[in-house]
């Protein structure tokens, strides 16, 4: 047998490889004179940008694998058929909108579980070692540094108290708060574990809350509760209200102010997105937030380029991607290509907050800022195609044909769903892009490509919350959660309990967990489980609801979307147990029927463009 030419029954071995820009996919098949018979398929992560000659080791790796898993020979096979694969790349850049600065007041957000006493106190911050001069029916808030043993700070509460002083809460450095109070004859509410008590700045008015167990605070959190405990103008309301906001959650707090200065809540200015369309150029601010940015971006429909105001984050952003791109394309036969080639060919801007210091707080506190997340993606047709070619046909020694527009590809192996016919559109959810495409009964096929999509929530999910972990935000995107409740069974979000034989693992106890692949994983955060699945089910909603609609507008004839009857939705991000039933609530109101699609009626939402390419093949063959 000689590779490249089909086999002497007649019939040939070929692989369809769909290189995407997450996932290479393979789908082997023998195509006889009665059409493809399907043998099995691969999948490995691509490797390097898609369409460049970096992907070989993943397509290798691909034919390998699907070859072997059917039991064939590598000598067997003739051919290899490549998508198009267009290179995309997609860049992520987020950008915070507000800083929360404080400089009128001191606060101290505090969590740890061990506050001393509850309730409130408000009174004049006073240092430990003065407490003894201060006068009877004076409310004070005593400041106790670290090197003070509990028993003489309880001692000495408790003397000043028998004078008559109101000592109506404290601020501690050690964990020592319950050993204090524990001491004395009248409990207070004490904060402790504040490392920097020495910036606690004396002989100022200040309140300390904490909190029942399981509770948090109440006033401190509240604009108009702070604003009643210190007399607060409007004005000075408004200015501490950061404060309140950087509070909620706490189970103790402590607010000193300090009349001078002004806290500001501050808008940072966050730079300028030009968006050039083919008939009308638009500028629009980044703060002015995401429904802005996209409906701008609708008014200049079609983007022919973007550009970001020089010397900010969102200029350096897109001037990012746009580099990249000329670095893939310098490697291609094509040589170097002009700026004129690489344009960004959709935008998509996501509302989010992203949890930062706040400027003038004493223990590390947060407050979530307002920010804009900003996925771009640039696309060229000047692609190295045939320099991969080539290579995958050196490496591997068969015949390489490279052909079919991924879409069209994708409608083929879409259609392999049982019950499905043409008209069809579909929706391929993948890494970096969604992509849809519509297909018309006469064989005609539209289709879109727009920035953002899994990468873009899994990012969403890790700033958010917060978690500084791709990996971790990655398992929160794909899985249920569950909080441990015992050492011998966990409460999933649905409320249904789960029993284990074997103790949890002890990190795992009490805590928030997600339900992986490799077993329970504990997620070091503060959040709620109910805090977690909110922002893991907003970040799809923001995403994917939002892409869907976007690009079966586009696709759709005349922009309705009422004209198309069944959507079939593939891709990596299909596999995804929420973002089907989010998309197709959304689409339901104009009657689409939408549904995950099954390809060669087993694959699930996978291998549809590699699946297209063996029908494509079969089909030009017969
Ligand atoms: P591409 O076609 O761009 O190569 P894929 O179709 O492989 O992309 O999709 C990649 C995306 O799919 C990633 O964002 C990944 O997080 C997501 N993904 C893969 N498996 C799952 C899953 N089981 N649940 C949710 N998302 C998934
Ligand atoms: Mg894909």
């Amino acid at each position: 047998m000689t590779a490249g030419g089909a086999a002497r029954d007649g019939t040939e071995l070929v692989v369809g490889v769909d290189i995407g820009n997450s996932t290479t996919e393979a789908c082997l098949a023998e195509i006889g004179p009665s059409g493809p018979r399907y043998l099995g398929g691969a999948l490995a992560p691509t490797s390097g940008v898609k369409g460049t000659a970096e992907n070989v080791p993943g397509v290798v790796k691909v034919v390998h694998e699907a070859l072997s898993a059917a039991g064939r020979s590598a000598d067997e096979l003739t051919t290899v058929l490549v998508n198009e694969a267009t290179p995309v790349i997609s860049g992520l850049a987020m950008e915070t909108i507000t800083e929360t600065i404080i400089t009128e007041s001191t606060m101290i957000g505090h969590n740890p579980d061990t506050p001393g006493g509850a309730g409130l106190g408000v009174g004049t911050t006073v240092a430990f070692a003065d407490l003894a001069d201060c006068r009877p029916g004076e409310p004070v808030v005593c400041v106790v540094g670290g090197g003070v043993d509990f028993e003489d700070a309880a001692a000495g509460i408790d003397a000043a108290v028998a004078r008559g002083v109101e000592v109506a809460g404290a601020v501690v450095r050690a964990d020592d708060a319950n050993l204090i109070v524990n001491r004395l004859s009248t409990p207070i509410p004490v904060v402790d574990e504040v490392t920097l008590v020495e910036k606690v700045p004396l002989g100022m008015p200040a309140a300390v809350e904490v909190a029942e167990p399981g509770r948090t605070v109440r006033t401190l959190s509240n604009s108009y509760g702070i604003a009643t405990l210190f007399e607060l103008t409007p004005e000075q309301t408004r200015m501490v209200a950061p404060v309140a906001r950087a509070l909620v959650g706490n189970r103790s707090a402590v607010v000193v102010r300090t009349p001078r200065g002004d806290i500001a809540d501050r808008r940072i200015p966050a730079g300028t997105l030009t968006l050039i369309g083919e008939h009308s150029t638009l500028a629009v601010g980044i703060d002015a937030g995401a429904d802005e940015i996209m409906a701008t971006l609708r008014r200049v429909a079609p983007l022919s380029d973007a550009t970001g105001e020089a010397g900010t984050h969102v200029g350096g952003m897109l001037a990012a991607v746009r580099d990249a791109m000329t670095e893939t394309l310098a490697d291609g036969p094509v040589g170097r290509p002009g700026d004129q080639d690489v344009r960004i060919q959709d935008v998509l801007a996501v509302d989010t907050f992203v949890p930062q210091h706040v400027t003038g707080a004493l223990a590390g506190e947060f407050a979530l800022e307002n920010a804009v997340a900003l996925a771009a993606m640039v696309r060229t047709s000047r692609g190295p195609m045939e320099a991969l070619a080539e290579q995958i046909r050196a490496t591997l020694g068969t015949d390489v044909v490279v052909g079919g527009v991924e879409a069209d590809m994708a409608v083929l192996g879409a259609l392999t769903t049982p019950g499905t016919e043409r008209p069809v559109a579909i929706l391929d959810l993948g890494g970096g892009s969604t992509d849809a495409a519509l297909a018309m009964p006469g064989g005609d096929v539209t289709s879109v490509h727009l920035a953002g999509a899994g990468d873009l929530v899994t990012k969403l999910i890790d700033s958010e919350l917060g978690l500084e972990n791709r990996d971790l935000a990655e398992d929160i995107k794909r899985h249920p959660l569950a909080k441990s409740e015992s050492f011998f069974h966990v409460r999933l979000e649905d409320g249904t309990a789960r029993f284990f034989d074997e103790p949890l693992p002890t990190d795992a106890f009490a805590r928030v967990v997600v339900l992986g692949e490799e077993g329970m994983r504990p997620i070091p955060t503060r959040h709620s489980l109910e805090r977690i699945r909110q922002v893991r089910r907003s970040a799809k909603h923001k995403v994917f609801v939002v892409n869907a609609v976007r690009a079966l507008e586009r696709v759709a004839p005349g922009g309705n979307l009422r004209e198309i009857g069944f959507v079939v939705v593939l891709g990596g991000s299909a596999l995804d147990f929420e973002i089907p039933d989010l998309i197709a609530e959304a689409v339901a109101g104009s009657g689409i029927v939408c549904g995950t699609g099954n390809v060669r009626g087993s694959q699930g939402p996978r291998n549809a463009v590699a699946t297209g390419l063996v029908a494509d093949h079969a089909g030009g063959a017969r």
